[in-house]
């Protein structure tokens, strides 16, 4: 078989890789682009294959970095099933939904602007109703059954631990007679993260493509980050400011939800209001409350309606946003997107940065030249919404919130593969994150490849 690395090789999102068998066409993914602008250009790129050929996709979870070119590919002609765990099916549905609608958005303004410029259209990589339509495609599976795919193709979804319902993919394919095992790591999660199982351990593959994300760093304060939370919001409070966080929709925001619940009940924390400002966070949310099924012992038993709690309060409409500006009691305003680059936080950001007893509090990470890594890295002035704003609110950020395991644990899994596989491919980083995962892979006995964009091996 063949496979090809069409994304997320050398560069973090983007995720999708091209297998050719004797008989059948897939992918591993098909996600998007995001982040630098000149990486998010290669979306409008034609696709590496003939959309139409492609028989099936196995999904890992649904992060739009990992499914946001499905509808593309489906617009351009596939028909095939997406095997996927029964919550991702769900975040797929709205979150490819949200990015529609964002895109339809985005080309409505610029071509407002063309058509002043006497220039011709421009049209969205694909409608609200290609996202809608291609759900059709979508077909649930659940963790450790066997999928017969083709008489010499079977697939094996895995608790992966980084989101609900995320998986790593146990792949057979068989030809001369011989059985070939590729698993495909996903994003793993960090063990004793709250909601999510722990990441399951795979023991053994002939090539494993895996992850690397924080391969060159540990995480320092996950123990800590109750704490931490409890910190800024009690500091912000006594000063009768508000805690703005700006919050990735699917997984950060329902993690920092669990965390207030628990901390209003056994803290004695006071109940000052928390603002779920995102409609998007909000749909999130009430895919979580729908799969308990799969949530860990303490969220199921000890912590059960961790999302239902009376200070929580959430705002669906814009004139509701819009009203938070004018709310004068110390609260919490978890807002989208996550690294501030669009989305209602960039409007509480416009009012609430200059403002000293203000606290802005991250929780995820901040790409290079996003709004949310110039106020990280404290610059006294920014450009936003078209005007500069003084930074005088205190900047503040938790490490420990990551949805990815760190150097060590993707190390430990390493150690649990009873022999190394035949091969180990390093996707999904960083050039400093794949280097060192690399040396410290290869220590213990792995033979390692980091490829690059639009490679090809013949496995
Ligand atoms: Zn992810």
């Amino acid at each position: 078989m063949k496979l090809t690395f069409c994304w997320a090789a050398k560069i973090v999102t983007g995720s999708c890789y091209y297998i050719e068998t004797w008989t059948k066409k897939f992918l591993i993914d098909c996600g998007m682009f995001q982040w630098p602008k000149e990486v998010m250009r290669l979306n409008y790129e034609p696709f590496l294959f003939d959309p139409k050929e492609i028989n099936f996709i196995l999904l890992t979870h649904g992060h739009i970095d990992h499914c946001g070119l499905i509808p593309k590919l489906y617009k351009q002609g596939f028909t095939g099933k997406i095997y996927t765990t029964a919550a991702t099916l769900d975040i797929c549905d709205i979150i490819l939904e949200d990015s529609a609608t964002i895109q339809e958005r985005n080309i409505e303004e610029e071509n407002k602007r063309r058509k002043q410029n006497h220039l011709p259209p421009r049209f969205p990589m694909y409608t609200v109703d290609d996202a809608k339509a291609c759900m059709k495609l979508f077909q649930a599976i659940k963790y450790k059954e066997t999928i017969k795919l083709t008489d010499t193709i079977e697939a094996k979804f895995q608790d992966a631990g980084h989101i609900l319902w995320s998986a790593s993919i146990e792949l057979f394919v068989t030809e001369w007679d011989k059985k070939t095992k590729l698993v495909f790591s996903g994003d793993i999660g960090q063990r004793d993260t709250p909601i999510v199982q722990d990441p399951t351990l795979i023991a053994d593959a002939d090539y494993l493509f895996m992850e690397s994300t924080y391969g060159d760093r540990k995480h320092e304060d996950t123990a800590g980050k109750k704490e931490l939370l409890i910190k800024y919001v009690d500091e912000t409070f006594k000063k009768w400011g508000k805690v703005l966080i700006p919050s990735f929709s699917v997984e950060r925001t329902q993690e920092l939800l669990y965390f207030f619940n628990i901390i209003i009940k056994e803290w004695n924390f006071p109940a000052e209001k928390i603002f779920l400002d995102s409609p998007l966070s909000i749909k999130a949310t009430e895919v979580f409350k729908k799969h308990t099924e799969v949530f860990d012992e303490e969220a199921l038993h000890k912590y059960p309606n961790a999302f239902d709690f009376e200070q929580l309060e959430c705002t669906q409409t814009v004139e509701d946003s819009i009203k938070l500006n004018t709310y004068n009691n110390p609260c919490i305003i978890i807002a989208g997107n996550g690294m501030c680059t669009a989305g209602r936080i960039t409007h509480h950001l416009l009012h609430g940065l200059l403002n000293k007893n203000n606290t802005v509090l991250f929780v995820g990470y901040q790409a290079d030249g996003t709004l949310g890594r110039h106020i990280l890295e404290w610059e006294k002035k920014v450009w936003m919404m078209g005007e500069t704003v003084t930074v005088n609110a205190e900047i503040a950020k938790i490490n420990g919130f990551s949805g990815h395991a760190d150097s060590e644990q993707l190390l430990r899994r390493a150690k649990g593969f009873t022999k190394a596989p035949r091969k180990t491919f390093i996707i999904h980083g960083e050039w400093n994150a794949q280097m060192t995962l690399k040396w410290k892979l290869e220590e213990i006995g792995f033979t390692c490849d980091i490829p690059s964009l639009r490679d090809n091996v013949e496995l």
